[in-house]
């Protein structure tokens, strides 16, 4: 069943209405506007909806006009009149938005196109510096503050032979072929998938689970080797709460020993204490006989705190547990 959605543009990104779509990635798309300002004129557009720009996360709004810069390029290469460009994003209603998923324009000009940007400037006498220095300190009050409600979305990571990002559909042959495997999921409390289903139902769980809400996380990481593009493994991290993380991985039997998960674990680790900054420590267990996944938490600085015993019925058996954790402030953090 097709969910109508009441977002005209969530409906363009759905593919539920037509639109001359001229560029898509994982994370944004591009088309024409239907009512164009001059021939050309685009309008960008992140796939999640967001209303107002102060709802992006600093990364989404940069991805915006990092995506606006390329099409603007592309415009004035096409032939299209673009002598120079007004790009735009009107932030609210009395700015002018009319769809209130927030968007950028852009919008070709060139010399006699009759269009012309509208602002009426005040009076310089209203605005001796006085009172400029006065408002310029309303706003860097504020700047000092950092937004507690600022949005982060996951994001994704490289390193020298690895891409962490969001799982996708297309990652379903790679996930089958490494969670069938059944010494990947000897230590963890799910089952070897035996049919492709099991791993679409994982992907939905993923899907389900991914959040950021506020101070709550829950990222689930595609580990893709940048040689072959194989999905390898994955690894997930979650905020416990605001000042602990931890995280969770998995990988394929064939890519043991190789370095490739404490790679994929010292990402999400500097990931997490760059941008969480309540976070003071990040921690991981394991059960005690999984020997390859203590030396991914120890590779990666964090230090065994002890063993919990018979603390958790791994499929039926009771096992101990390790814990491994490394803190803020302290291991050279
Ligand atoms: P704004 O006033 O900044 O909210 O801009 C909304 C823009 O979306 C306007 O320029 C409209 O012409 C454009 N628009 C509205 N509906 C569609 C659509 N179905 N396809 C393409 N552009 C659209
Ligand atoms: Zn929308």
């Amino acid at each position: 069943m097709e969910i109508i959605l009441s977002c005209i543009f969530c409906r363009i990104i759905d593919k539920q209405i037509p639109a001359s779509i001229i560029y898509e990635d994982e994370k944004a798309v591009a088309f024409l506007d239907i009512h164009p300002i001059n021939e050309g004129h685009v309008l960008v557009v992140l796939k999640r909806h967001e209303e107002r720009l102060s709802g992006l996360s600093e990364d989404e709004a940069g991805y915006l006009l990092k995506i606006g810069r390329k099409l603007l390029k592309a415009i004035q290469e096409s032939g299209i009149k673009c002598e120079g460009a007004n790009l735009f994003l009107s932030d609210g209603p009395t700015a002018g938005q009319e769809v209130m998923h927030s968007h950028l324009h852009i919008a070709p000009r060139f010399e006699g196109d009759g269009q012309r940007v509208g602002f009426i400037h005040s009076d310089p006498a209203q605005y001796p510096r006085a009172r400029l220095d006065q408002i310029a300190t309303a706003i860097t009050d504020k700047l000092a503050r950092p937004d507690k409600f600022e949005t982060i979305t996951q994001p994704t990571l490289e390193t020298k032979r690895l891409i962490l990002r969001p799982y996708r559909e297309s990652d379903l042959a790679d996930i089958f072929a490494y969670a069938s495997h059944p010494e990947v999921s000897k230590f963890v409390p799910w089952e070897a998938h035996i049919a492709i289903e099991d791993s679409k139902k994982f992907l939905d769980l993923v899907k389900l689970s991914t959040r950021t809400i506020r101070d709550k996380l829950y990222y689930v990481f595609a580990v893709r080797l940048k040689e072959s593009g194989q999905v390898v493994g994955s690894i997930d991290f979650k905020n416990v709460n605001p000042c602990i993380g931890q995280i969770d991985y998995a990988l394929g039997f064939d890519f043991w020993n190789k370095g490739i998960m404490s790679e994929a674990a010292e990402a999400i680790r500097d990931w997490a204490f760059e941008n969480l900054p309540k976070m003071v420590r990040l921690q991981a267990f394991c059960v005690a006989d999984n020997v390859g996944s203590s030396r991914v938490m120890e590779k990666i600085g964090m230090t065994r705190e002890g063993m919990r015993r018979k603390a958790f019925v791994l499929k039926g058996n009771p096992v101990d547990l390790i814990d491994y954790a490394i803190v803020r402030d302290h291991e050279g953090r």
